[in-house]
């Protein structure tokens, strides 16, 4: 036994010798490689210690520096392949963008643009002004705005309107979207006071009138966007609060959340609040998010009467909540795809999928699992499935779907989700009754073929 264990310790000479280290020059800095390499010893150094023994193989504690630095040099933030059936999935991203969209966003990111730039008058103007027709289209509203997303969009409306004043809701719609947005805190963070009225399950008008007093600023509607209280209840449609908020001097606020812009009733996918129902029924101000079912990038809009839209815009955490020109190029390009409703339907990539014919569906991952079949080593069913559309949106509505159900020759259900998840490019699906089960719903079609792919990979490694 060696009387000192660092005895066989390389030296960070030799190691930077190596020829993988040398060849690694072509894809590394070398201050980089250098790191890598002293953190592989300093580990070294650590087994040592502990009584582990080295073999000297110099060549084989390069690749293990080599592997280390292309793991660093990956990208954290890579695409992937949705095969959950989620469209709206806030963990992988919520909304695709159209091409149109995508590409707006790319086209600001790399260059200059008139963000705020009268090209005729030469002028300064508003940011805002690239989206507000757009959104005033979708929803009927006099005016509209947008921020980063719909929690910002309920702080600063809040504020504006009601800071150092009570705001009604109705305990039935004291929400908690995920991602600690819940709207007690979100009420104390935009300065207004919360007033709880009614029950869980049941909350009347008179429950709302008789908390209206000297210090009261507004009546809310918060949409139960996650959940749905079923049973013996009741809530007050919000013509009946704009009436009473009339009456009263009170503005209106209406929190849908969703973003529906398109009636997908007669797609089976009943529930949300359409974005201009609100207007239509007189709230003085409608919230909701950008990048569920309307498809777009992560915003907030807040839409309604141009004199509170104003007093938004001025406000000063509007400097904080603005939107980036990525984003608002993003949603303008968005928003002209709902100048034909049928186009929207057909081309926003969150409607499409949500819409696809069950039929369609069915006939792709049956052509697909003709493919992944010719691969060998995999036993692939299809069948019927349920998918829910995710996102805090329509909790309750399961989209009847089509799934791929895969297991691997020697593989478990579990393992080879995780090599499906781990590979290039991961690939996210579901498992169930010692199967994955895949749903190409989300699965663009240019990704088909990376899709048989990864399979192949991981089925092989
Ligand atoms: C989703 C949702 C929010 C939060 O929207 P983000 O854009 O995720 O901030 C707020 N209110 C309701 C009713 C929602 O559904």
């Amino acid at each position: 036994m060696s009387e000192n264990p660092f005895r066989e310790l390389p030296s960070m000479t030799k190691l930077l010798a190596a020829p993988a280290l040398l060849a690694a020059r072509e894809r590394h800095p070398q201050a980089i490689i250098t790191a890598a390499a002293r953190n592989a010893l300093d580990a070294l150094r650590s087994r040592l210690t502990a009584g582990e023994q080295f073999d000297g193989n110099i060549d084989a504690l390069a690749a293990e520096v080599v592997a280390a630095l292309d793991a660093q040099a990956t990208p954290t933030l890579r695409p992937i392949i949705n095969a959950t059936g989620v469209v709206l999935h806030t963990n992988l991203g919520r909304s695709p963008l159209h091409e149109d969209a995508a590409r707006a966003a790319y086209e600001a990111a790399r260059g200059y643009l008139n963000l705020e730039l009268d090209l005729v008058t030469g002028k300064r103007s508003s940011r805002q002004n690239s989206v507000r027709a757009g959104l005033k289209a979708i929803t009927g509203a006099e005016s509209a705005t947008a921020v980063n997303n719909c929690a910002a969009a309920t702080v600063i409306a809040l504020r504006s309107v009601a800071a150092g004043k009570e705001v009604v809701v109705s305990r039935g719609q004291l929400v908690e979207i995920g991602g600690s947005f819940r709207i007690p805190e979100v009420m104390v963070v935009s300065g207004a006071t919360l007033r709880e009225v009614g029950t869980t399950n049941i909350t009347r008008l008179s429950d709302y009138e008789r908390a209206i007093g000297s210090n009261t600023a507004a009546l809310m509607r918060v949409h139960a966007s996650n959940y749905r209280v079923r049973g013996y209840t009741k809530a007050v449609p919000l013509e009946q609060l704009v009436e009473l908020g009339r009456k009263h001097k009170l503005t209106v606020i209406d929190d849908a959340g969703s973003g529906e812009a398109i009636d997908l009733e007669p797609f089976e996918l009943p529930g949300e609040p359409l974005v201009s129902a609100g207007i239509a029924a007189g709230a003085d101000l409608v919230l909701f998010s950008g990048d569920k079912l309307l498809g777009g990038p992560q915003c907030g809009v807040i839409a309604g009467r141009a004199e509170l839209i104003q007093k938004i815009e001025k406000d000063p955490l509007m400097r904080a909540f603005r939107l980036d020109k990525m984003t608002l190029a993003a949603l303008e390009a968005t928003l002209r795809l709902y100048r034909d409703p049928q186009q929207a339907l057909r081309e926003v990539p969150t409607l499409r999928m949500l819409t696809t014919p069950l039929a369609e569906l069915r006939r792709r991952s049956e052509l697909f699992a003709t493919r992944l079949r010719a691969l060998g080593g995999l036993t692939v069913g299809v069948r019927e499935d349920v998918a829910y559309v995710g996102g805090g949106s329509l909790p309750d509505v399961g989209v009847p779907t089509t799934v791929l159900a895969i297991a691997a020759n020697g593989l478990s259900e579990s393992e080879l989700a995780t090599r499906l998840r781990t590979g290039t490019p991961p690939v996210v699906g579901r498992v169930q009754d010692e199967r994955v089960l895949l749903d190409l719903r989300c699965v663009f079609a240019r990704q088909e073929d990376e899709l048989v792919e990864a399979i192949k990979k991981a089925v092989q490694l």
